[in-house]
């Protein structure tokens, strides 16, 4: 994976038109390689990556990433996989072959083309756990049998592929343990907690806090996990690397900041506690510090902001007069992105 051109073949993202996916092959592309994301637009949309089509460095290709094959690539991002728990509950038997041979194909890949595979791992293989907050040594606790599962037991079998095709194939492989990431792209009815609250909160509608709402999840604002998913690609680690925000929120309190930054008068409501809902979440990161120097940059505050100025671009509405918080002054126009200079 040589930027500018080196190397005439493309980094393969699959995954590429959804949220993460379509943040990172617009960073691909700035800084020079060529890209073909394959996704099968399950939850993706062609809507977050128009604005690279007309780039000679870009194609995206319709397909499940189970069927992929004989693909030339220089590197592999493996992303496909819905990640928003309804999503990835409404097909769960589709979740996890996704995830077990969409990365069997994404490993075949980077076997015959010589090139490291990076799995979009998640937090979701700790499961709901009793270690607080979660090394990267930490096994996990997941149930095999709730609506959970076939996401997190999934992602566990695609990091075990992971390390069977390095040690029976000599595959360089790299495990990006993801946790809650959030920023513009996301669907406004993708059905995580940051979209909900923010769509809620900018329509006025009642904000749905599932069961007392003092479950934890530690918030990374988009660009830095892709920061992070660079910086491990081009790393030689082969172990699991944790990207995530350390700074833990219970969902009440996100829900709080969310009322007070769109300046809503939306209502807190109390809804059901899902199945097997994780309680705690939060990253160690020392890891990712010391072997990637990377931590999280962009502060809770600045990036629910400027997600509230995508979501409302997307949704229509305008700013309400009395302009409070960052949310407003931000616009969300995508960026314009130009061909790298030769
Ligand atoms: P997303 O749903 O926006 O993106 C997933 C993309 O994969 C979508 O474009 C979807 O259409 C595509 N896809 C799904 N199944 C496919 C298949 N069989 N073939 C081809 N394409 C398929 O989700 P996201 O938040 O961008 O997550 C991207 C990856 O990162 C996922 O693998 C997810 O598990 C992982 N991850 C994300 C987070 C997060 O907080 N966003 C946290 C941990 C891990
Ligand atoms: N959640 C909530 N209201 C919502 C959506 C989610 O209170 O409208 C809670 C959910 O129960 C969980 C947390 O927010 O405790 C994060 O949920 P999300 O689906 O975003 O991610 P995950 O559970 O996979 O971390």
């Amino acid at each position: 994976m040589t930027p500018n051109g080196h190397d005439p073949r493309p980094v393969l993202v699959t995954g590429g038109a959804g949220f993460l996916g379509s943040h990172l092959c617009e960073r691909l592309l700035r800084e020079g390689h060529r890209v073909l994301a394959v996704d099968n637009l399950s939850s993706g949309r062609v809507d977050n990556v128009r604005h690279l089509l007309a780039h000679s460095g870009f194609e995206l290709r319709q397909q499940d990433a189970t069927a992929l094959q004989g693909v030339r690539a220089s590197a592999v991002f493996n992303l496909a996989c819905p990640a928003s728990p309804p999503f990835y509950q409404r097909d769960p038997i589709g979740t996890t072959l996704t995830c077990v041979l969409g990365t069997l194909r994404a490993l075949d890949i980077g076997h015959d083309q010589g090139v490291p595979v990076l799995q979009a791992s998640t937090s979701e293989i700790y499961g709901d756990p009793d270690v607080h907050p979660q090394t990267e040594d930490y096994r996990g606790n997941v149930s095999t049998l709730g609506p959970r599962a076939c996401y997190d037991e999934g992602k566990r079998c695609a990091e075990t592929l992971c390390c069977d095709y390095q040690r029976q194939h000599g595959v360089a492989i790299r495990l990006a343990r993801i946790f809650n990431t959030y920023g513009p792209r996301m669907l406004p009815g993708d059905g995580r907690v940051v979209s909900n609250f923010i769509v809620q909160a900018l329509r006025g509608e009642d904000i749905t806090l599932y069961g007392d709402g003092q479950q934890s999840r530690s918030f990374c604002f988009v660009d830095d996990t892709i920061d992070g998913l660079l910086r491990l690609m081009a790393s030689g680690i082969d172990e699991p690397v944790n990207l995530g925000n350390p700074h833990e929120v219970t969902m009440r309190e996100l829900a709080e900041r969310i009322l007070r930054l769109t300046d809503s008068r939306s209502r807190l409501v109390h809804r059901p506690l899902p199945a097997d809902d994780p309680r705690r979440r939060c990253p160690d990161i020392q890891r990712a510090r010391t072997r990637l120097g990377w931590a999280p940059r962009v502060p809770l505050d600045e990036g629910l902001a400027r997600t509230a100025a995508h979501l409302r671009a997307v949704l229509g509405l305008r700013a309400p007069a009395r302009r409070t918080g960052m949310a407003l002054a931000r616009t969300s126009r995508p960026p314009t992105l130009r061909e790298p200079t030769p």
